[in-house]
């Protein structure tokens, strides 16, 4: 069974789920180094794109994606908001007219990256949701060169997402509200690396439930 837009549904309600099951750790860590608003923010985002439902079902990945990213502009305030709706729009944008494989989808998430690095003005070591992305998106890259399996591209993804996430812990934020902080930002999650990397793990068992052993396709 080939991984279709159809499935875009899936993924986005473990998305949700994921953030709910983190909910306090998450709110706890924007408390300590920004407003506390993060899950909020995020849970108006999931919320609009669960409500989206059928509207997704039968579109190509480009479209999906690009409704994905309008609607979270839309919806998710904060400075997260306009950040994951660049990365779903540039995502979208990278794979118009493109058929959807490991090697489309890496380069698609590395252009998607760079444009959120460019909107935020960050980049890796700045203790923000990039620290998850960026390393995400070379193993993405490297897995793809190698023609590595899915199984074996959804652990190395999920293993970059985690030590990405945790490298952030010893970081000063030099970007975001949690920058105000300085030295005291130290010895904290950042709290939009932690929801990145929990919903990419969340997506990555839905998907390796779905298709075991399979190609992205
Ligand atoms: P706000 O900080 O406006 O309250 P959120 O709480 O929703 O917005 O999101 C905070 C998260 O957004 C941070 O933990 C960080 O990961 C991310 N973030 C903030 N500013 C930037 C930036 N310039 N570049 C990349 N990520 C950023
Ligand atoms: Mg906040």
């Amino acid at each position: 069974m080939p991984i279709t837009a159809t499935q875009i549904n899936t993924f986005i309600a473990a998305a949700a789920k994921s953030i709910r099951d983190h909910e306090n750790e998450i709110t706890a860590l924007d408390q300590a180094t920004g407003d506390g608003d993060h899950v909020y923010n995020l849970q108006r985002g999931l919320a609009a794109l669960e409500t989206l439902d059928d509207e997704l079902e039968g579109l190509d990945w480009s479209d999906a994606l690009q409704k994905i990213g309008m609607n979270l502009m839309s919806t998710v305030g904060g400075a997260s908001g306009s950040l994951f709706a660049t990365l779903f729009i540039a995502m979208s944008k990278a794979l118009r007219g493109k058929e959807m494989n490991a090697e489309h989808f890496a380069e698609a998430f590395k252009q998607s990256v760079d444009a959120v690095r460019k909107r935020g003005k960050a980049d890796a070591g700045d203790k923000t949701m990039l620290d998850v992305l960026i390393p995400v998106a070379a193993v993405l890259q490297e897995a793809a060169r190698e023609a590595a399996g899915l199984t074996e591209t959804l652990q190395r993804v999920e293993q970059a997402a985690e030590k990405g996430c945790e490298s952030t812990r010893d970081m000063i934020a030099s970007r975001g509200r949690a920058a105000f902080l300085g030295e005291r930002s130290r010895g904290h999650l950042d709290p939009g690396a932690r929801s990145s990397q929990a919903i990419i793990a969340a997506v990555c068992a839905a998907l390796s439930a779905l298709q075991t052993g399979a190609r992205l396709s």
